[in-house]
């Protein structure tokens, strides 16, 4: 009988903790939105709704007192200008974002993890950033690309002249465009997404991102090369958002880097991983489901750049061809990274590996997942925090970069222009000079036009200034 009672003295008091309670309040500001979390001692739920004159959202919490210091909250880089809070209803918490431009609110609640516990999360979005607009397919958008060229194309010449043919042979020499070759540059998780936590705290996400920097300035530091950061701080972006932001900075690389976890602290050394054929198999056939989804967007833009009536296989077979041709460029500069990666610490696995990531799977543009080690490993979690290390494996991630495009540089880039103008001209050569044009080149060196293409492979008519090219024997 007095045990019951003690029982039920017992209770009494656990009763007065269901009240919920916010501990904390973080905010990861990023370019396109704006996340704010709630850290709460239990389960909550939230209303949230958006109050206009002057703007404001409203986050709701029924039977909750507010921990958390407020007023320490860092808004710089946000979309919020103050946070408030009230007592509503007694019990309930009436948390009020002032806001200094119009934001699309969503919010969720987290399951406690590793570092966290309980979470509200509160995304506000932005509308109107490019990041969070409705995503074009990238097959789409490569069309678009090539409609758009052969349009331009088509429209000079038909500008100029009566005879399209030899007029075409005169178009003058085009400065070449000497363009940087970008690589997009991903640092793995981010804000809310610590990524794997080491032995010692290590957060994946932290280490992720100074390795990734150092490649930056790697990058950045090497004429002809330029670097584009997927994320640039401590924020989370979506796994399809970050091949989005590359393909919009028309990279020619995508590379992610990451420091993962195994559940037994033994495995250690790096890896490369390319997508995997099945991956991109698969892939094809979600991309042609979500086009279909998208019919209304794709043919509400221009009824010339419509798609709507394309033939489906055609379209199939195309990503196919693209993504083969997008992997074995992946392949081989992933060997040439594991090479390097070889040099400076111990491999995981020697060759490439194959699996099915989000973030690799851009049709059109090579990509590569690097785990420079396993954090999980207390001896590795030590090397990924020295900073001689990490330079180490930076340094070895751009070399094999580096040496895959020194030897296939696409052709407008400075690195093309480059290894053109290296090429020795003997008697059977010509480099194009300022002002030249094909017929030109072509009566200086007694060939006819036709045969001068054909010995260069020209199936268009651009010649570019230091081009060099073959003169046949006539
Ligand atoms: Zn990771």
């Amino acid at each position: 009988m007095s045990r019951l009672l003690a029982a039920f003295l017992l209770l009494i008091p656990l009763a007065g903790l269901q009240a919920g309670e916010v501990e904390n309040l973080r905010l990861w500001a990023a370019p396109d939105h704006a996340r704010l979390v709630f850290d709460m001692a239990s389960p909550v739920e939230a209303d949230v709704f958006g109050l206009d004159n002057p703007r404001r959202l409203v986050i709701d919490l029924e039977d909750t007192r507010l921990a958390a210091d407020v007023a320490g909250v860092d808004l710089s880089g946000s979309a919020i200008s103050r946070i408030r809070t009230g007592v509503r209803d007694g019990d309930g918490l009436r948390v009020v974002l002032e806001l200094e431009r119009e934001v699309a609110p969503r919010h969720f609640t987290l399951e406690p993890n590793d570092q966290y516990g309980h979470r509200l999360v509160v995304d506000l979005e932005y509308p109107g950033e490019s990041a969070v607009e409705d995503p074009i397919d990238p097959i789409e958008a490569m069309l678009r690309e090539q409609e758009i060229v052969a349009n331009r194309a088509r429209a000079e010449a038909g500008g100029t002249t009566v005879e399209p043919e030899p007029s075409v042979a005169l178009q003058q020499a085009q400065p070449h465009p000497k363009r940087d070759i970008i690589v997009a540059i991903d640092a793995g998780h981010g804000g809310e997404d610590p990524g794997a936590i080491g032995p010692s705290g290590t957060r994946e996400k932290d280490v992720v991102m100074e390795i990734a920097r150092r490649l930056q300035r790697l990058v950045d530091g090497t004429e002809g090369f330029r670097a584009v950061m997927i994320r640039d701080g401590d924020y989370y972006i979506g796994l399809r958002q970050r091949t989005r932001i590359a393909r919009e900075q028309k990279a020619d690389f995508f590379v992610s880097i990451h420091a993962d976890a195994f559940n037994s602290p033994r495995p250690n050394g790096s890896s490369v991983y390319a997508l995997s054929q099945r991956g991109a198999t698969s892939e094809t056939a979600q991309w042609l489901a979500a086009s279909e989804n998208r019919a209304d967007l794709i043919g509400g833009v221009d009824g010339s750049l419509s798609l709507k009536d394309k033939d489906e296989v055609l379209r199939g077979v195309l990503l196919d061809l693209t993504m083969t041709a997008t992997l074995n460029d992946s392949l081989s500069i992933g060997g040439q990274v594991l090479d390097r990666l070889g040099g400076v610490n111990r491999l995981h696995k020697s060759r490439v590996e194959q699996a099915g990531f989000v973030v690799l799977k851009s049709p059109d543009i090579p990509s590569l997942l690097i785990e420079t080690g396993f954090i999980s490993n207390p001896d590795e979690e030590r090397r990924l925090l020295d900073t001689s290390h990490q330079q180490g494996l930076a340094r070895a991630i751009f070399t094999g970069i580096e040496e895959h495009f020194r030897h296939n540089p696409p052709p407008a880039s400075l690195l093309a222009w480059q290894r053109d103008n290296d090429r020795r001209t003997d008697g059977n050569e010509y480099r194009i000079q300022p002002g030249d044009t094909l017929s030109e080149i072509a009566a200086r060196h007694g060939v006819p036009v036709a045969q001068l293409k054909q010995a260069n492979e020209l199936n268009g008519d651009v010649i570019r200034v230091g081009q060099v090219l073959r003169i046949p024997r006539s």
